[in-house]
């Protein structure tokens, strides 16, 4: 895919089944019932992709809610959108949901002559701003406090503090959000800096299209008149060998002008494949800033935010439950709130645990991590500093006993393994070893503060 710009309107169509399978899997019945089943498909041309929708009320909803998760799906099925518009066209009948196309409808085609040059990347910066994803509404916490200065310390300063900029972590984690916050921070600061914001693929694609229109001069030419520059999703670009090529003169050509390179992946540069080692190294020079999987508290307080701006009053204990149970990152949290707001909102009721209980079946089923025995041993003489073997091994020290023990401990309660297979997997040993070990760690943590918290930590880290 993505050779052709030309796709044929029946494929599109079926690509719009596909998006709408997606969202309807991702966000439940209801949801999509209310929202996503009232749109329409319009056109594609020349990479625009025009949706309608019935009236401003859904538009607004979906533009202010649910916008990403529509133009993550579409991009997943379809690389070479490069700009949506959601258009409102009143229904001829309540009923008339199906997929049409009609130019009549709306016209769109005198706005697409203006997208002249495709590949200019100026063109869409600011509509590719998420408004809410600024500085004040993101939530800092020890997982992502390094991350947050960073970005903070580039927003504010007026030289180059560091180049590049890189931040990493898993998805979901607050990277896009910390881009585009820096981006506002910018345009408010001092709106005269001009700031291109971009994803990889996007880089990717207009690169492409110069290439095919012979005029790479004109694409490398927009960099030159940049100050800041942001490449979001970089791991996208690996394998693609002439767009490598041309990102790497490009980073160069800015970083030798001084110009600020801000740029995120989902994991650090040494350990990006796909990437040519030059890159790797290069994209590495400046300040790395990781991303860490949430912690229990920096969940609960995003919830808790989260919570304060919607309507609906959401009880402590719920968003204490959701925090223990969705570990996996914030735009999960996200989709749980909005679940259950927006079902206490059709249906009358107030939210409780019971309620969220029964919504988020699915989410809390495919969140709950699943820890094994070797994690917990890894975990567990990391952090006793303890040689991994000595997990197995015959030594009887008590610098190895007391960690083994407290690694079967728990593998006992982490995991659904037997005694007799946890012995196993701990050089051989027999359960009555393990049962001895279960109850040697509980009751030194009755009344060993220190061992105590140091299980306690443990746990924690394991689950989150
Ligand atoms: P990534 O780019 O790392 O995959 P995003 O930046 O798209 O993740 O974040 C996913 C969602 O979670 C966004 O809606 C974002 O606003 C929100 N989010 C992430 N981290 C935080 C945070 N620390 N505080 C508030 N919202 C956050
Ligand atoms: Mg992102």
């Amino acid at each position: 895919m993505g050779e052709s710009e030309e796709y044929h309107f029946n494929e599109i169509q079926a690509q719009w089944a596909a998006v709408r399978g997606k969202i309807r899997q991702k966000v439940g019945d209801a949801l999509f019932k209310s929202w996503f089943k009232p749109i329409s498909l319009i056109s594609f041309d020349s990479g625009i992709l025009t949706l309608s929708v019935p009236n401003q009320f859904i538009k607004t909803r979906i533009n202010g809610e649910y916008f990403d998760l529509l133009k993550d799906y579409w991009l997943n099925q379809n690389k070479s959108i490069t700009k949506f518009k959601l258009v409102i066209v009143k229904a001829k009948s309540d009923q008339d949901n199906s997929i049409t196309y009609s130019s009549k409808q709306v016209d769109v085609s005198t706005q697409n002559k203006k997208v002249s040059k495709s590949y200019d990347l100026s063109e869409n910066i600011g509509a590719n701003l998420d408004q809410r994803f600024t500085f004040s509404n993101f939530i800092v916490g020890k997982p992502n406090e390094l991350a947050f200065a960073a970005a903070r310390r580039v927003a504010e300063s007026q030289d180059v503090p560091f180049n590049p900029l890189f931040l990493y972590g898993g998805v979901g984690l607050g990277k896009t959000h910390l881009m585009h916050a820096i981006a506002h921070e910018i345009k408010r600061m001092n709106p005269v800096r001009r700031v291109i914001y971009l994803s990889a693929e996007k880089f990717m694609y207009h690169f492409i299209k110069a290439l095919r229109f012979k005029d790479t001069v004109a694409f490398k030419e927009q960099f030159r008149t940049v100050d800041v520059l942001m490449i979001d999703d970089v791991q996208f670009i690996s394998g693609k060998e002439s767009t490598q090529e041309e990102f790497f003169h490009t980073f160069n050509a800015l970083v030798d002008q001084n110009k600020q390179l801000i740029i995120s992946a989902d994991k650090s540069p040494q350990d990006l494949e796909g990437i040519e080692e030059r890159m790797r190294s290069r994209l590495g020079w400046g300040l790395v800033a990781d991303i860490h999987p949430l912690t229990y508290e920096l969940r609960l307080s995003i919830l808790q935010a989260k919570a304060e701006k919607v309507d609906t009053k959401i009880p402590e204990n719920v968003l204490e439950f959701l925090a223990h149970k969705i570990t996996t990152n914030v735009r999960e949290l996200e989709g749980a709130l909005n679940r259950i707001t927006a079902f206490s909102s059709l249906v009358g009721k107030e939210i409780n645990i019971e309620m969220t209980h029964d919504l988020l079946r699915d989410l809390l089923k495919s969140s709950q991590r699943k820890v094994n025995i070797e994690q917990i041993q890894k975990k567990v003489s990391e952090h006793f500093n303890v040689k991994m073997s000595d997990m197995s091994s015959a030594r009887r020290s008590r610098t190895v006993v007391r960690p083994r023990q407290i690694a079967m401990y728990l593998s006992k309660n982490l995991t659904s393994r037997s005694l007799p297979e946890i012995g196993r997997r701990f050089g051989n040993r027999d359960h009555t070893t393990v049962i001895h070990a279960v109850k040697k760690v509980e009751e030194l943590r009755n009344h060993d503060v220190s061992l105590d918290e140091d299980v306690e930590l443990l746990i924690r880290m394991l689950e989150s």
